[in-house]
Formats: C-alpha cells, sequence, structure tokens
C-alpha cells in the first residue's frame, strides 16, 4: 500500500513525545513531506519505533536527536541521529543480529531483549531497501534507511 512517509514518522514520534519529554531530551525535525513510498504500513511504523526507542533509550538527558527525512533520485531517506552512548566499532556489525547487545553491563539498566535492530534489518530487507548503522563510542549513533520512493 501507498504511505505518506513524512506523516507515519510523525505519528510514532507523537507517540513517545511522553518519554522524550520527561528524559529531557530534545527532538528537532526536518521531514519532506513529498515522500510517497510504498510497504507494509505496519511494519515500516514498527521500523521507526524500533529505531526511535534506541535513539532515546541509549542517549542520555539533555542530548539531542534528529529526524531527518529526504528524497533524492527515486529514494526515500530517513535517518535518525542520537549524541547517546555509542556502538563500539566491533560490535557494529553483530547488534543487527537477534539478541546481540553490546556489553551487558552496559545495557543491564535498559532492558530490552537485542531484538530490535534485527528485526529493522529484516523488514527493510524485505522492502528492497537499504539500512546502515554509523557511531562512535561518547559520540552518537546515525541509523539510515532508504526505501525507493513512489
Ligand atoms: P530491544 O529488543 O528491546 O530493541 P535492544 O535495544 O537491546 O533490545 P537492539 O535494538 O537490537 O536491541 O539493539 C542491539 C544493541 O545495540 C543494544 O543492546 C545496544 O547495545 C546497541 N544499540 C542499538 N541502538 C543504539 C543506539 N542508538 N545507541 C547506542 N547503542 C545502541
Ligand atoms: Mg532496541
Amino acid at each position: 500500500e501507498p504511505i505518506a512517509f513524512a506523516q507515519l514518522i510523525s505519528e510514532v514520534i507523537e507517540s513517545f513525545e511522553l518519554i522524550v519529554t520527561q528524559k529531557d531530551i530534545r527532538l528537532v525535525q526536518n521531514m519532506d513531506e513529498e515522500s510517497i513510498i510504498y510497504g507494509d504500513r505496519d511494519r515500516l511504523e514498527q521500523v521507526i519505533r524500533n529505531l526511535l526507542d534506541n535513539a532515546i533509550r541509549y542517549t542520555p538527558a539533555n542530548k539531542q536527536i534528529s529526524i531527518a527525512l529526504t528524497t533524492d533520485h527515486g529514494w526515500s531517506e530517513l535517518i535518525i541521529a542520537d549524541e547517546g552512548i555509542g556502538i563500539p566499532e566491533k560490535d557494529l556489525k553483530a547488534v543487527k543480529e537477534r539478541f546481540y547487545r553490546v556489553n551487558k553491563a552496559r545495557t543491564r539498566n535498559s532492558g530490552g531483549t537485542g531484538l530490535g535492530l534485527a528485526i529493522v534489518s529484516q523488514i527493510i530487507n524485505k522492502h528492497d531497501g537499504v539500512f546502515e548503522l554509523y557511531s562512535k563510542v561518547g559520540q552518537g549513533t546515525s541509523a539510515k534507511i532508504r526505501i525507493k520512493t513512489i
């Protein structure tokens, strides 16, 4: 089904509003409203939810998360960039696997199962898209997904 991507992203952001406010995180949005993609709405909502959940969970108070949606040459690109704890280079590939979590001590207080990114990977693959993670420890993480625009 055709999906107004910016609108879907905004809906997910709204559902995180309370926790974002409570955690004193600043959300910055820059959304291209023209982006229409084709896919499974519920699954793509889950992708955004999982990525945003991570960005919020692994980012301390008073930091910023930026959400940018752009369209270019037939592709829509969503980047969710946080200023959180980051992911060590050696773990960057593995975090997309099921049940992999960086350093149990570090993540102990932020309950999770280690499935979020594996699910993102799987759903984006099914949509013939691209999912990439960039990160620097102590500086932050950027999750980028690209899906063909209709
Ligand atoms: P859940 O199944 O609830 O999502 P999870 O968040 O631990 O649990 P993933 O979302 O798959 O699982 O993430 C895997 C691991 O990658 C996390 O445990 C965390 O160590 C690391 N990680 C993911 N996103 C970020 C981020 N934005 N900043 C820092 N570390 C991250
Ligand atoms: Mg997660």
